[in-house]
């Protein structure tokens, strides 16, 4: 039997190549959302805290998560914790919040598919035969969503956003607009930081 949370093809072209990770953090997206009772966020309303970091493998689940969830980088509703490991805390401000985690038996047998022996000699997956990026992602959808991810409700989690503000100005230096969060003052004049000199 196969998941219902299968990426739709818009997803696969935003995300650039075809890949396991990006359809397991699709996956892992609709499953906090139905553990939270949240639909995909239109505006300003639903978080998400990926503990990606940097320079290890399988970053693209973050593609996947902002595919199903809505909750996007370029929205602000998303911010990495950099922790180097493979889950996320989605939080609703009036429903809460829950972790999913890839299961180390589950990463475990998943390293096991060709897909892995490409990538470790150094080819990049939109190089890598289509029929082994089709043999682990259909293995992946086939899997039990208990099989992969550990989900833990995450009823002490807080987080408050930055407060939004319209407020801008020029900056008296370089004449561009910068928002008021970020003006600097040099020589008593309003500035942007690049041009604050520090
Ligand atoms: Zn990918
Ligand atoms: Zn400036």
């Amino acid at each position: 039997m196969k998941t219902e949370h299968i990426p739709p093809d818009w997803a696969f072209e935003f995300h650039g190549h075809k890949c396991p990770f990006m359809p397991l953090g699709y996956r892992m997206g609709r499953l906090a959302m139905e553990k939270l009772g949240v639909e995909r966020e239109k505006d300003h309303g639903f978080f998400v805290f990926p503990e990606i970091g940097v320079g290890h493998p399988q970053a693209c689940l973050v593609d996947g998560i902002q595919a199903a969830t809505g909750a996007t980088y370029g929205k602000l509703l998303m911010e990495k914790t950099f922790y180097g490991k493979l889950a996320a805390t989605f939080y609703h401000p009036k429903k809460g919040a829950v972790r999913l985690s890839l299961k180390p038996e589950f990463v475990d047998a998943f390293g096991k598919f060709q897909f892995f022996a490409y990538r470790k000699q150094g080819k990049e997956p939109s190089e890598i035969p289509a029929g082994a990026a089709d043999e682990v992602i259909n293995w992946v959808y086939e899997q039990l969503d208990e099989a992969i991810y550990k989900v833990e409700l995450k009823p002490d989690f807080k987080f408050t956003p930055a407060k939004g503000s319209f407020n801008k100005t020029l900056c008296a230096s370089c004449g561009e607009v910068v928002f008021e969060r970020y003006v600097r003052t040099r020589d008593g004049k309003p500035v942007c930081i690049p041009c604050s000199g520090y």
